[in-house]
């Protein structure tokens, strides 16, 4: 569904990442791990289409089509959605208008209150789109408004950072249910998560993984094997393993 080729992305004139590869197929999620200023957030934002970022070499193809040099809101409608890291503040907007504005007129659309219950939001449909709200109340934010979108393949960066544990397990539900997780066929919807920590793989389940250092990609495999590594031996580890 998703096609990484030799993809090289400079962010105001800077390398940041450097001719990497990798495919995310139908019903697949991936995780992508990484130390901090790996280039995680400026891989999914190029995947996104955010203008800042420089696609240098390689390309990006989505269900076969070539998006490398389509903009944000065209690869939007083809189906991509991403939850930032750090999504802005929209000042003016209240969230039931963002929500609503998600949903359109897609004929089988959830509404926006149903939506709110899903996300524990109710009480906050009328305040600004993510202004003062804390940490596990933004996740829950913008996963309310990517279920609302119901993209087929989803960017999720950092879904558990900045999550406490009462809201961890419902950020999880969400993003389960946006990846389908809970059908073992017949699934549709594909995503590529990050983290650092790992943290998000206690409650979701994610079918391969990589790790992302040094603007290269450097290990292929299992979720749950490449984080207990990572663990014991640091990303360090990493980057002497002979696994590149
Ligand atoms: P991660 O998400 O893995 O923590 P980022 O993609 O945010 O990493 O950042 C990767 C590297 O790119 C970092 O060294 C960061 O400082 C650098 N970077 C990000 N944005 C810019 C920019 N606008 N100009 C120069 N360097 C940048
Ligand atoms: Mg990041």
């Amino acid at each position: 569904m998703l096609e990484v080729e030799e993809l090289s992305i400079a962010v105001d004139g800077r390398q940041i990442i450097r001719d990497i590869s990798f495919n995310v197929d139908i019903g697949e999620t991936l995780v992508l791990f990484g130390p901090n200023g790996g280039g995680k957030s400026t891989l999914l934002m190029t995947i996104m289409g955010f203008p800042r970022y420089q696609v240098t070499n390689g390309r990006i193809l989505f269900n076969g089509e070539d998006i490398t040099r389509l903009p944000v809101d065209e690869r939007s409608r083809r189906g991509l959605g991403i939850l930032f890291q750090r999504p802005p503040v929209v000042r003016g907007v209240k969230m039931r208008d963002m929500v609503k504005a998600c949903i359109g007129d897609k004929p089988n659309g959830s509404t926006v209150d149903h939506l709110a219950q899903r996300a524990n939001m109710q009480d906050m449909l009328d305040r600004e789109v993510n202004y003062g709200f804390s940490g596990g109340e933004v996740k829950r934010s913008e996963l309310m408004q990517l279920i609302a979108q119901g993209p087929e393949f989803v960017l999720l960066d950092e879904p558990d950072s900045g999550v406490d544990l009462v809201n961890i397990q419902l950020v999880g539900d969400m993003i389960n249910e946006i990846l389908q997780r809970d059908k073992r066929r017949s699934r549709t919807h594909s995503g590529l998560i990050i983290t650092h920590t790992g943290h998000i793989l206690d409650y979701v389940e994610a079918d391969r993984a990589c790790v992302l250092l040094n603007g290269g990609i450097w290990c292929r495999g299992n979720p749950r094997e490449i984080l207990a590594s990572i663990k014991s031996h640091g990303y360090e580890g990493c980057a002497v393993c002979e696994k590149k």
